[in-house]
């Protein structure tokens, strides 16, 4: 054996109760769990009173351009995080033409050349391959980005030749090996389609199974509206469904999440495969051209907000703004708010990312609490600015703070959360649990220490009580710090 990790309390991704094992691992697999006092091996890393999982899989991510951009994935590794799942929101890799369109979302417009050339989704999964971040990346196939490459941003229903490159590009990336396909409902040119163009696609869809992931039309008044919509397509075109960041946004809806949570029981109990994710805190972030556009066309997607809960996070042309509330911003601009908010898009475009302060505590511990909620950053990797802390502390956060101290829930199903649950979910095979066969993606934490100490003032820092992190059985963090290695492999979704 090349490793073996002895006296660990093993929490083995399936929810069950831990047990104290060694576990062996050869080249990039788990060969062996147990008793392995008699074995040798070249590596021996001594366990004892620390918890051992499976790596985190972070199913709601943002970083298709970060994994090249940023490929030491610092900020996702150091979480214990070992799978990206790319694409979420419409906001898909390919065709490359339309996904470089927001590059100037993460601020890295300037960066454009830096990313290797891709067209297809297949190309991009082999780039990954090519030139590895230190972590594993699946990803879904953005209908943003698709309905934006066959015609453009338009407001009206696509026509039939239009639908028809739509599949075919859906179909390029799902054979390729994408797990999926998202949607971003409140964002241009999502926002544009109807539900019956989105069953087309997921109809279409059912022949490999890839599941339907959604950033709903509206998560605020229209939230059971909106989980409907989502739960109907996956039912009546025969797919599994993911609904994104699961939340009650704006004091109006508050306590709303108790009913998406039951027509989620309801949909189950009928046979439909519908599960969620969620980030742990009670501020969103967002393009703050989105937030606008919604409230200016008055679909309110993301609800009425006070302008003192919105703090701008990122202006990469105007970094002093970076931190300071929106109304604060338009006293000193002397102008209100809703005005300071157009004149920041006029000057960023969509540059400019806030973060929103706009759920209770009450109803993200309700979502998590229910066993259909798995973990996701939704972390934006902007190049500059202060980003939400959830993309430095997310799954350092639901083990510290809210399993250990909250005692939301058990350590044990908060790791199943971020392990098993979404493997399976997403089709990743012989990930997300630790037995003999399993890629030895794995992470030694100390749970009576592990804490997110990101905050929305101080954003970039790691977390506390990860002592060490193996993407493919190759160690990537070592006592916080990051070994250079880029182990990781992209992802295709199996059979
Ligand atoms: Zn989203």
């Amino acid at each position: 054996m090349d490793l073996v990790i002895r006296g660990a309390t093993v929490y083995d991704g399936t929810g069950g109760a831990p047990s104290a094992a060694d576990v062996g691992v050869t080249g990039e697999r788990i060969e062996a769990v147990g008793d392995l006092s008699a074995e040798r091996a070249g590596v021996e890393v001594d366990g004892a009173g620390l918890a051992l999982a499976p790596g985190f899989i972070d199913v709601h991510s943002h970083d298709d351009f970060a994994v090249f951009l940023l490929p030491e994935m610092d900020f996702k590794v150091a979480q214990g995080v070992t799978t990206d799942v790319v694409g979420n929101c419409g906001l898909g890799a390919a065709p490359f033409e339309s996904a470089q369109s927001y590059l100037s979302f993460f601020a890295a417009d300037r960066h454009r050349d830096s990313l290797p050339g891709w067209d297809t989704y297949g190309e991009y999964l082999d780039a990954v391959d090519a030139d590895p971040p230190s972590l594993n990346v699946a990803a879904l196939v953005g209908h943003g980005t698709v309905r934006l490459d066959a015609m453009g941003n338009e407001r009206r229903p696509p026509r039939e030749a239009e639908l028809a490159r739509m599949l075919d590009t859906l179909a390029e990336g799902l054979d390729a090996g994408c797990v999926g396909y998202s949607t971003g409902l409140v964002y241009e040119p999502g926002r544009y389609s109807a539900t019956d163009e989105l069953m087309s696609l997921a109809r279409d869809m059912a022949r490999v199974g890839g599941l339907y992931a959604s950033h709903m039309r509206n998560e605020s008044d229209g939230l059971l509206e909106a989980v409907t919509e989502t739960i109907r397509i996956g039912e009546e075109a025969g797919v599994p469904v993911q609904i994104s960041h699961h939340k009650a946004s704006s004091p109006s809806a508050w306590g709303l999440v108790k009913d998406s949570l039951a027509l989620i029981d309801a949909a189950q109990a009928r046979g439909v495969d519908v599960t969620a994710d969620q980030y742990p805190y009670r501020a969103g972030s967002t393009s703050l051209f989105a937030v606008l556009q919604n409230i200016e066309e008055g679909t309110a997607g993301f609800g009425t907000v006070a302008w003192s809960n919105h703090l701008l996070a990122s202006a990469p042309r105007h970094t002093d703004w970076e931190g300071q509330s929106l109304t604060d911003l338009a006293a000193g601009f002397g102008v209100e708010p809703l005005e300071a908010a157009r004149r920041i898009v006029d000057a960023e475009g969509e540059g400019a990312v806030v973060v929103i302060e706009s759920m209770c505590e009450d109803d993200v511990r309700t979502v998590m609490a229910h066993p259909s909620t798995m973990i996701g950053s939704d972390g934006i990797p902007t190049l500059g600015g202060k980003p939400h802390p959830r993309l430095y502390g997310t799954f350092a956060r639901v083990l510290g703070h809210y399993a250990r101290d909250v005692r939301t829930l058990s350590l044990q199903e908060a790791v199943h959360r971020m392990t098993g649950l979404p493997a399976g979910k997403f089709a990743l095979a012989h990930r997300g649990n630790i037995r003999p066969g399993a890629f030895a993606d794995l992470v030694l934490f100390d749970p009576g220490t592990i804490d997110d100490i990101a905050t929305y003032e101080s954003p970039r820092q790691h977390p506390t009580g990860i002592a060490m992190v193996w993407v493919n059985g190759t160690v990537v963090v070592r006592d916080g710090s990051h070994t250079g290695t880029r182990p990781g492999h992209a992802l295709r979704r199996a059979g």
